[in-house]
């Protein structure tokens, strides 16, 4: 199989192409034709001439991916089945007006199934199949742009999240290089500020991303202690939350950027007041804003979602210690959509 050309950076496709004697602007053209302009086959790039079109036909590949199935849940949510070329299947949601501005969100993910075991996830039973190539990561964006531009009121991708299956910083290698080339502004120019990565904790990743790009990132928390967390979330035995915010208030202090605390609220395992209390003082000290997102019941979880009085409490609880949150209700649970349920069936 050739190599896939969206795997590489503007600067790699150059070093390469200048190597075999093109001038730079070539890859340039090159470059922008797919990534901007969202050609996907050589032989359409008009900016180059015919021979350098077969050269790139026998040296590279272009596409990745297939929409195997799209569904619509009555909110609007489009949830992707895409298949790669070696039959493995992820999961990409649209989620439209998905901000208070009103603008376009797309979940996308970064590996084929998890392997973090997070008990209240529905992408855990899968375990982890492998990473997702970064071609693979930036083709879900391209594929699910060109999908919404044929709708009959065609629709953009204003922020992008990878919060979809996989955890991003375990494939770090790959998620950042599709941060490099959906960010460079020869290609789709997306603003670090519009794209949000999310972790579990891989803590030796996170202060590196604030260093090494310009976007947000989120943290699944869901746990005021050790001993709930290690419960829900096995990372936690390997990073305990210590040195999970130590690294949160490095990746701040690179980056000059809030952290996103994202906190599954789950029945009797983590909404209690003495919950909200302790959270309250574990993030006093760092730059953040949380996140409460009740629980997605699935058939694969025994844990419920808190009656909805109790969310509210923990809501203001913690907004009498003056931190900033939100309760965010997922979108397209009736499509298995929601955050937390992505398992590869309705
Ligand atoms: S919550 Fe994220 S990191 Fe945890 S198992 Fe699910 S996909 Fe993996």
């Amino acid at each position: 199989m050739l190599p896939n050309i969206l795997n590489l950076t503007l600067k790699e496709l150059n070093t390469i192409l200048t190597q075999k004697g093109y001038n730079s602007f070539r890859s340039v053209q090159i470059f922008t034709a797919i990534h901007a302009q969202g050609i996907n086959n050589f032989q359409n790039i008009s900016t180059i001439p015919l021979y350098l079109r077969e050269n790139l036909a026998n040296l590279y590949s272009i596409s990745c991916l297939n929409i195997a199935q799209d569904l619509t849940s009555s909110d609007g949510t489009i949830k992707f089945n895409l298949e790669t070329l070696d039959n493995h299947h992820i999961e990409s949601i649209f989620i439209p007006n998905s901000s208070t501005n009103g603008r376009n969100t797309l979940c996308i993910s970064s590996q084929i199934g998890c392997g973090m075991g997070c008990k209240f996830c529905a992408t855990a039973s899968l375990g982890l199949k492998r990473n997702l190539s970064t071609a693979e990561i930036i083709s879900q964006v391209y594929l699910i742009q060109s999908y919404l531009d044929k709708l009959a009121q065609p629709l953009n991708i204003h922020n992008l999240v990878y919060m979809g299956m996989g955890e991003p910083l375990h494939n770090y290698f790959n998620v950042l290089q599709s941060l490099k080339i959906l960010c460079c502004s020869y290609g789709k120019n997306i603003s670090g500020k519009r794209i949000t990565v999310s972790t579990s904790g891989i803590v030796k990743n996170i202060a590196r991303l604030g260093m090494e790009s310009n976007v947000n990132i989120a943290i699944s928390l869901n746990a005021a202690t050790d001993m709930i967390r290690s419960q829900i979330m096995p990372i936690n035995n390997k990073w305990n939350l210590a040195s999970l915010l130590e690294a949160c208030k490095n990746f701040s202090q690179y980056s000059s950027r809030r952290v996103t605390f994202e906190y599954v609220l789950i029945s009797n395992i983590n909404d209690s007041p003495k919950d909200a209390i302790l959270l309250s003082h574990l993030l006093k000290n760092i730059r953040c804003k949380i996140n409460l997102i009740p629980f997605n019941p699935h058939s694969l979880s025994n844990f419920q979602r808190p009656f909805p009085n109790k969310i509210y409490n923990f809501q203001k609880s913690l907004l009498n210690k003056n931190l900033s949150v939100f309760i965010r209700n997922s979108r397209g649970s009736d499509i298995g959509a929601a955050c937390g349920t992505l398992h590869l069936n309705p």
